[in-house]
């Protein structure tokens, strides 16, 4: 692995958004290199978003390693992620709920509206093979309906922020015993689901999302 990358990874663990250790193995197996455009190469390694095309940003890697901490993902589950965009996350992921692509364990399933990303996430999460052995799926669909094909899911987590709310599909489509992590406004929300109707909510303040764009 590049030094800088172990850089980055040990400042996340020093800052304490890197804690557990099945979530912090995934971020170093998971080059993030792997998955920004060939001109900001240079940048991979620093903790921003950089573009990705398209009004489109692969994630800050504090917030998405904020945001799989909150999550909780754990070896054979079924996640929904909303808005894949450059396919990092969903890898990350993948690894996590399937420890190294192992097949028939869990499987990720990345809902993109822009058709270039979800080609550009398919290219880059084939190198690590979880297309191949479908841990990992992108679907090209508007997410704010959530994925009834699949439903329902052990977690949910979101790239893009909801306004106000997240929508009430996505805790339709939740396991109850399941979790939610998602941006809305300048949030991210957790939203555990206790119940057929019951529902528990933390929000935690100070964060900036691409919008969730609806149709
Ligand atoms: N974690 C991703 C974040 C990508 S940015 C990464 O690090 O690469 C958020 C993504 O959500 C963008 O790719 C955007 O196109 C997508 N998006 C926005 N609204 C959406 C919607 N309604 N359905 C599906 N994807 C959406």
């Amino acid at each position: 692995m590049a030094a800088e990358y172990e850089n980055l990874i040990n400042s996340l663990i020093k800052d304490g958004f890197l804690v557990r250790p099945e979530i912090t193995e995934a971020f170093r197996a998971i080059d993030r290199a792997d998955f920004v455009p060939d001109e900001f190469k240079a940048e991979a390694y620093l903790n921003v978003p950089l573009s990705i095309g398209f009004e489109q940003t692969i994630s800050q890697p504090l917030t998405v390693a904020f945001m799989i901490e909150l999550l909780e993902p754990k070896i054979g589950e079924k996640i929904l992620e909303i808005g894949s965009g450059s396919g990092w996350q969903t890898a990350i992921l993948s690894r996590i709920v399937s420890h190294n692509g192992a097949s028939a364990l869990g499987k990720i399933i990345g809902l993109e509206r822009v058709d270039e990303l979800k080609e550009f996430a398919e290219k880059n999460i084939g190198k690590y093979g979880f297309i191949g052995k479908e841990v990992a799926k992108i679907i090209k669909s508007d997410g704010s309906k959530g994925f009834k094909e699949e439903a329902p899911f052990d977690r949910i987590i979101a790239g893009a922020a909801s306004k106000g709310d997240v929508p009430e599909i996505w805790k339709k489509q939740l396991k109850i015993g399941g979790r939610i992590v998602a941006p809305v406004n300048q949030s991210v929300f957790v939203i555990d689901k206790i119940g057929k109707n019951k529902y528990n909510k933390k929000e935690y303040f100070g964060f900036s999302f691409v919008p969730l764009v609806k149709g």
